[in-house]
């Protein structure tokens, strides 16, 4: 018998499922609100200006592509730790960070879920309900059992930042808490200032472990105000993880450009973390690839193309706002009578529409408006040639 014989189909991703479906559906005025992705008012994946610039001089001076350290480019690392933690941030200065490049946000979720396996083995890990899937395959495949913090609140269309806090209280300490830093997937509602220091301080009183997932740096209000509650955790004097992605915020999806960083009480202790980290790396994959991290470090270490990187990502954030209230107006426009409004309020990428299963599903079929089932749709792939169809799209289903 074939080894191979009792081998299970495994259920398909439901987005790249999806995807499909888009794909083969023949109608033209078809739009696909189910991916996470940014695209422009042409409908089309951007190129960011910054990113050319930047391969055009890494090209005028074309380097052989050698092994990268483990723990990656040592510039695209230094770049990552002024990002995240502030250009003239103490725990930075003073070496108690310690920062791996990873293969996008995924990457850095994974290093850092390996590394904490090996040092927690019996912790759990809380996620938010809901939160983007991945974030419980990921944390059950490297061997936790993982369960939910609350986290929306459907009848009043927000955070239920009580039902959170009581969650927090009720976890065991040593507990992995995964939080989204801005800009939550799928449901574009983040913590205020205030609610963020009351997480902190459940999370430091119960000794857990804080995971910050920041995969949209920029997206929400701008790079320091997205960071900010990472800024929270380092100011409490806590130990916490944080994963970057750059997917998002430098259109840069298929290089896999992200990092882990994980903040530690002293320099001698994150040499020893990151001697740890880069073993996760040696024997998962040897060394990350050349091409995503030079760019991004040229960008971020080039001040012009600094400067011109915040205005296209300023463009984006800009641009999706402009279409959530474009999608607020032209509901209305279209006849909705339930006051739309808090697709305005949601941040990020996705707007968590409250729409049941059965009208996404009729988004789909009748009208080719494709969403999750969730009724997850993504604002940044609306643009002035779809947004009417899909306005009156949803005015149909919600009738
Ligand atoms: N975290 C969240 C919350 C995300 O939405 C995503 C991407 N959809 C990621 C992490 C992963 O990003 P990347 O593509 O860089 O791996």
């Amino acid at each position: 018998m074939s080894l191979f014989a009792h081998v299970e189909m495994a259920p398909r991703d439901p987005i790249l499922g999806l995807n499909e479906q888009f794909a083969a559906d023949p109608r033209p005025n078809k739009v696909n609100l189910g991916v996470g992705v940014y695209y422009d008012d042409e409908g089309k994946l951007p190129l960011l200006r910054c990113v050319q610039a930047a391969e055009q001089r890494l090209m005028e001076k074309p380097a052989p592509r050698g092994y990268l350290p483990i723990d990656g480019l040592a510039a695209y690392d230094s770049a990552v730790k002024a990002l995240v933690f502030g250009a003239d941030s103490a725990v930075v200065r003073d070496g108690r960070v310690a920062t791996v490049q990873a293969l996008g946000g995924t990457g850095g979720l994974k290093i850092g879920a390996d590394f904490l396996k090996k040092l927690l083995p019996q912790a759990k890990v809380l996620i938010s309900d809901p939160s983007w899937e991945n974030h419980r395959a990921l944390f059950t495949n490297a061997g936790f059992p993982v369960e939910t913090y609350t986290y929306y609140d459907a009848a009043r269309r927000g955070v239920d930042v009580d039902g959170m806090l009581a969650s927090l209280r009720a976890a065991p300490a040593g507990t992995i808490v995964v939080l989204h830093a801005c800009c939550h997937n799928p449901t574009g509602y983040d913590l205020t200032p205030a609610q963020w220091d009351a997480v902190v301080a459940v999370v430091r009183e119960r000794g857990l472990i804080p995971f910050l997932d920041m995969a949209y740096q920029g997206f929400g209000f701008g790079i320091a105000e997205d960071g900010a509650a990472v800024g929270k955790f380092v100011a409490a004097g806590l130990d916490v993880f944080v994963a970057t992605s750059f997917s998002k915020s430098f259109s840069l999806y298929g290089e896999r450009v992200g990092a882990l960083s994980v903040v530690c009480a002293s320099k001698d202790e994150a040499d020893r973390v990151l001697s740890q980290l880069k073993i996760v790396v040696r024997t998962n994959y040897s060394n990350p690839p050349t091409h995503g991290a030079a760019v991004v470090a040229t960008v971020l270490n080039t001040p012009e193309l600094r400067t011109q990187w915040e205005q296209e990502l300023g463009e984006m954030r800009t641009r999706i706002k402009a279409m959530r209230q474009r999608l607020v107006d032209g509901l209305k426009a279209a006849g909705v009578q339930q006051d739309m409004s808090f697709i305005t309020q949601q941040l990020g990428m996705f707007s968590y529409s409250g729409l049941s299963k059965d009208q996404m599903v009729r988004l789909r079929t009748e009208f080719g408006v494709y969403g999750t089932d969730t009724g997850r749709m993504c604002v940044a792939a609306l643009n002035s040639r779809n947004i009417d169809h899909v306005c009156q799209a949803i005015a149909a289903v919600l009738r």
